[in-house]
């Protein structure tokens, strides 16, 4: 495998071998192949041809424990480890995952369907974010807050919580995890992490540059598996003492269902989105058009729509609505091509969802600008790939799913707005409350309705760009908790207050 980087020599890595790979567990610093005969192996596709590659162990609820226990051995001492050791490690582990950033690029593309150039971007935010928290770690502002008064010193004093599991979703599979882990083994928690079973390869192959990199055996496990068995296992377990949680929120709300009786179980939940993309007539004047268009596209296509943060319902207002669609179709049918630009969605069952949709937008009548599934494609899929061609809708119906529910593939609505109260109405008329974009020139607007749209994250004229330290998070269903920076030091520690005697 670690040869194999480009996309030709791991397709003939794949046809030499004869078998998919399998994976195998990281636990207590060591690679364990679950025996065949008691763990039952999950089928891993590639997205753009349907073929099994590789077979993810469904990791059963007593080698989990067992991972678990691991994970809470090593705690004490890698609690004790100085900043500076974290950070060495941390900084090793980034050095590494850059000497291999072409493989990881290689495999994330094949594992997921995304384009080779996508995934070459989210390898570089892992290896940012492994660098982001080595560096954070050593200059963090640790001055606690101190009173002294009547006899008595107060202070606040800050420590590692304890043991964590870490759950990501398929959408981005190394650099989410790497959003949990690099924050967690920095605040000096151990963790046992578990990727989705939809995409585990680059997880699997992280495990190799954790090992390289010689962190102490316990610190990050990583184990395979589905969400019933592994992941419930894992978040329910007593031991555990926190949750970082990527994904759905119908798996949200089943993961503090499981865990409401811990009641001082950490559980910090990232989940969906149905985020608006507003469009104002002034945004569309010679100077800013071209970047409006871009941004609009960028944010609806990106990673075939398979971005949290993703701007899948665009909202227009009215004197330019013709305008923009017309200027928007045409951008996208030239930039966004697939196979090329565009990758294939995630699995069968993605595949399938995504298709319902389009299906309910041809029964409700709205009209596809561009894109839909070509039929002939039906029941081919697994032989073919489960490619979805991007997709723009109009004349959609105001009360329609295809406004409510998140569709997470490449396929955008577009529709109209009067005015700006009308405008902030729309944007906020979603259960979720996730990410907003709005695109306009007028200065005063850009606060007046940035600070009124519900979403944990609002760009302005842009979409997508982070700084690792902002908090991250949503509102409303799209989760609880924020992470980034400091943020993430309020997951993965614990404040005590301490009273002293001032004078002692
Ligand atoms: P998912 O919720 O189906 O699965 C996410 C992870 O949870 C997987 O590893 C899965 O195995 C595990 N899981 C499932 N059931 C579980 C359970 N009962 N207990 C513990 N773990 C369980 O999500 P998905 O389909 O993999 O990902 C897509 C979703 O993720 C979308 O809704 C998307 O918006 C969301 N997402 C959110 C963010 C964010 O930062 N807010 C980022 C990326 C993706």
């Amino acid at each position: 495998i670690w040869s194999c980087d480009t996309p030709e020599k791991a397709a003939s890595y794949l046809r030499s071998k004869g078998t998919p790979i399998y994976l195998q567990n990281y636990v207590s610093g060591a690679f364990i192949l679950s025996d065949k005969t008691s763990v039952p192996f999950l089928d891993s596709f590639e997205p753009k041809t349907g073929a099994v590659f590789a077979c993810v162990p469904c990791t059963q609820s007593q080698q989990v424990d067992a991972a678990i226990r691991t994970a809470k051995d090593a705690f004490p001492a890698w609690s004790k480890t100085t900043r500076a050791v974290r950070s060495g490690y941390l900084r090793r582990v980034s050095e590494l995952l850059q000497e291999s950033r072409e493989l990881f690029a290689v495999w994330e593309s094949i594992d997921q369907g995304k384009t080779l150039e996508r995934a070459r971007i989210e390898v570089d935010r892992a290896i940012a974010n492994f660098l982001y928290f080595s560096t954070y770690i050593l200059h963090e502002q640790t001055a606690a807050r101190m009173i002294d008064g009547g006899g008595v010193l107060t202070y606040e004093h800050r420590s590692p919580a304890g043991v964590f599991a870490l759950i990501s979703p398929w959408n981005m599979p190394l650099y989410l995890l790497t959003w949990k882990i690099a924050p967690c083994l920095a605040f000096g928690c151990t963790a046992v992490a578990k990727p989705s079973e939809v995409t585990s390869m680059s997880a699997y192959l992280l495990a190799a540059i954790f090992h390289r990199a010689s962190l102490p055996p316990g610190v990050i496990n990583i184990v395979f598996g589905d969400g019933p068995t592994t992941g419930a296992a894992l978040v329910s377990s007593p031991l555990i003492t926190g949750v970082s949680f990527t994904g759905g929120t119908q798996t949200g709300i089943a993961i503090r269902r499981a865990t409401a009786h811990q009641i001082g179980k950490h559980v910090s939940l990232e989940l969906g989105g149905k985020n608006p993309t507003l469009v104002f007539a002034d945004a569309l004047r010679q100077d800013d058009k071209e970047r409006t268009i871009r941004v609009a596209a960028s944010a609806a296509f990106e990673n075939q729509g398979e971005i949290c943060l993703c701007g899948s319902r665009i909202y227009v207002e009215e004197s330019v609505y013709e305008e923009f669609l017309t200027s928007f179709v045409k951008f996208v049918q030239d930039t966004y091509v697939l196979g090329k630009t565009v990758g294939a969605v995630v699995s069968r069952a993605h595949f399938d969802k995504v298709r319902g949709y389009l299906k309910l937008a041809e029964q409700e009548g709205a009209t596809f600008e561009l894109g839909g599934v070509p039929l002939e494609l039906d029941g081919q899929a697994n032989e073919r790939g489960y490619w979805i061609a991007p997709t723009v809708l109009a004349d959609v119906q105001p009360n329609s799913a295809l406004l409510r529910d998140e569709i997470f593939g490449p396929v955008v609505t577009v529709s109209k707005f009067k005015d700006e109260e009308e405008a902030v109405g729309l944007a906020n008329d979603s259960e979720f409350g996730l990410a907003a974009v709005l695109l306009t020139a007028d200065g005063a607007r850009m606060r007046r309705v940035g600070e009124q749209l519900e979403a944990g994250m609002v760009w302005v004229n842009g979409w997508l760009q982070r700084e690792l330290g902002t908090p991250f998070g949503g509102m409303k269903a799209s989760g609880t908790g924020r992470e980034g920076g400091e943020y993430s030091r309020d997951v993965f520690t614990v404040v005590r207050t301490i009273h002293l005697p001032s004078q002692h």
